[in-house]
């Protein structure tokens, strides 16, 4: 019987181990699942429970499969949900949805799929040729023929200063989808926001729905917010005109005088970077590790802003903070925070100006750290140490076939351990998302499959 091991429980673990099992075609197959949170299908993404923080992607776009595409919308209407397809519900909803759909799998194939979820951390893994030994903070050991590396969003970085002794004040707010970490935040503090992405946005939605009457300031380099969806755009696929490209600056252009295109046609910016979506992956990697570093030095922020855009109920609430002056969105470069007496003073270079701003608390929306070099994970440290997996050349992932397959620091791949989701960065890209998460979990899990059925 093949054992499937697979190292975290967030939509990327938990659409693997439902492809897995519903796949095996009667095969017998062990899928054991490590999550250290407590539950399972949510990881950091749906595990808010806060009714405004709405997914960024349309309810009828998130099926866990692709070949199912009104899966979801089906869930949310058996639900009693009153929800159209273009709609942006709650992201706790999505969480319910996941885990209800492992449960029901594991239950309906039960016969010949064994599901076990394992409430540990995984600190190491002991890899052999053909098989692997996963252990585990309560110093268990799961003997298994294949580990999938599912361990998805990393905490942020503490923003980048010399000395971070403010990191201990209990007002510095790290993960802020802890919702207990919020209980050190008074309705009067002036907050300070780091990073005006997706994360900032229900940041503060979430601040000014629990009535919070301080000033925020959300602060990032270039003072970018997500920009907003609209529905409804589409554009005919560039994949002929963009194939081949080797330099970013060309495919720059090409999108640019499409987007002019569009717009002299009645049409619209986001169509085009929506149809760049199936390709994105063959465009990087078609592109040399020198234009993909130029991409995301100078264009990266950009492409953020344009690609993960924020539903339009959250731009509303935003824009009204903003009007109301509630919130404000500055661009300044963060040189030094210091703490004193329960309150911090922050000296950013603003337009090149020194100035100090005053905080009660700070809360960290910066992006996840992509490298895993420097990854607080003890699982993630071990593995780095003993070579078992390696950092992508540009440090945005893991190194890996695209299939997943990882790489360590021979240069050889393995045969026993993969990974999807977000690992994968510097090798496709645009790998983060449901869309193609979804679509990675069901071709590992035929590609895994097929290696029991070879064995
Ligand atoms: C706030 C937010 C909102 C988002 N909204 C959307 C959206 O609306 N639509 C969309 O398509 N995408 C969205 N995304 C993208 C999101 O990353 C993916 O949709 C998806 O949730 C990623 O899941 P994951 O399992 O790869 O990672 P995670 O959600 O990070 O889950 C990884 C899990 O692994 C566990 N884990 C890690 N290491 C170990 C270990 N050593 N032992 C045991 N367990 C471990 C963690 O506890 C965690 O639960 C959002 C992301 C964020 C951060």
């Amino acid at each position: 019987m093949m054992r499937i091991t697979i190292i975290g429980g967030g939509a990327s673990g938990t659409l693997l181990a439902i492809n897995l099992i519903r796949n095996s075609g009667g095969e017998p197959i062990e899928v054991n699942m490590i999550e250290s949170r407590q539950n399972t299908g949510r990881g950091v993404a749906y595990s808010t429970g806060h009714d405004r923080h709405l997914l960024n992607v349309p309810a009828g776009k998130m099926s866990a499969f692709p070949d199912e595409p009104g899966h979801f919308f089906e869930w949310l209407k058996a639900k009693g949900h009153n929800f159209n397809e273009s709609d942006f519900v709650p992201r706790k909803l999505y969480g319910d949805y996941l885990s209800e759909l492992l449960h029901e799998t594991a239950e309906n194939h039960g016969a010949f799929a064994k599901f076990n979820l394992i409430a540990d951390e995984a600190v190491d893994i002991i890899p052999d040729r053909t098989t692997a030994e996963v252990v585990l903070r309560s110093g268990n050991r799961i003997a298994s023929d294949r580990v999938v590396l599912a361990f998805g969003n990393a905490a942020p970085p503490h923003p980048s200063v010399p000395d971070l002794s403010f990191t201990s004040s209990p007002k510095y707010v790290r993960d802020v989808w802890n919702a207990s970490a919020y209980g050190n935040i008074t309705p009067d503090d002036n907050v300070l926001i780091i990073g005006t992405g997706l994360s900032m946005i229900d940041t503060a939605i979430r601040l000014h729905s629990a009535g919070h009457r301080g000033s925020i300031m959300a602060i990032s380099t270039r003072g970018m917010l997500p920009q907003v969806h609209e529905l409804g755009h589409t554009y005919p696929d560039l994949t002929s005109e963009l194939a081949g490209l080797t330099r970013i600056t060309d495919m720059l252009k090409t999108v640019r005088r499409h987007i002019r295109l569009a717009d002299s046609n009645g049409g619209n910016w986001r169509g085009v970077i929506d149809s760049l979506r199936p390709v994105t992956q063959q465009l990087w990697r078609q592109l040399p590790d020198a234009e993909k570093r130029y991409f995301m030095q100078h264009l990266s922020r950009y492409w953020n802003s344009a690609r993960h855009r924020m539903p339009p109920a959250a731009a509303d609430t935003i824009a009204g903070m903003i009007d109301r002056g509630e919130l404000r969105i500055t661009k300044g470069r963060l040189k030094e925070i210091r703490e004193s007496e329960g309150r911090f003073t922050i000296y950013v270079s603003l337009l090149g100006r020194m100035e100090s701003i005053h905080a009660d608390a700070i809360l960290n929306c910066i992006a996840a750290e992509a490298n895993f070099a420097r990854h607080e994970s003890t699982l993630v440290q071990n593995l780095i140490a003993a070579g078992v997996i390696r950092c992508d050349g540009l440090a945005l992932g893991l190194d890996a076939l695209p299939n997943g397959a990882i790489i360590g620091k021979t240069g050889e791949r393995s045969q026993v351990i993969f990974t999807l989701g977000t690992a994968l960065k510097g090798i496709l890209w645009e790998t983060t998302a449901i869309p193609e998460i979804r679509m990675q979990a069901g071709r590992l899990a035929t590609e895994l499959l097929s290696q029991t059925t070879a064995q």
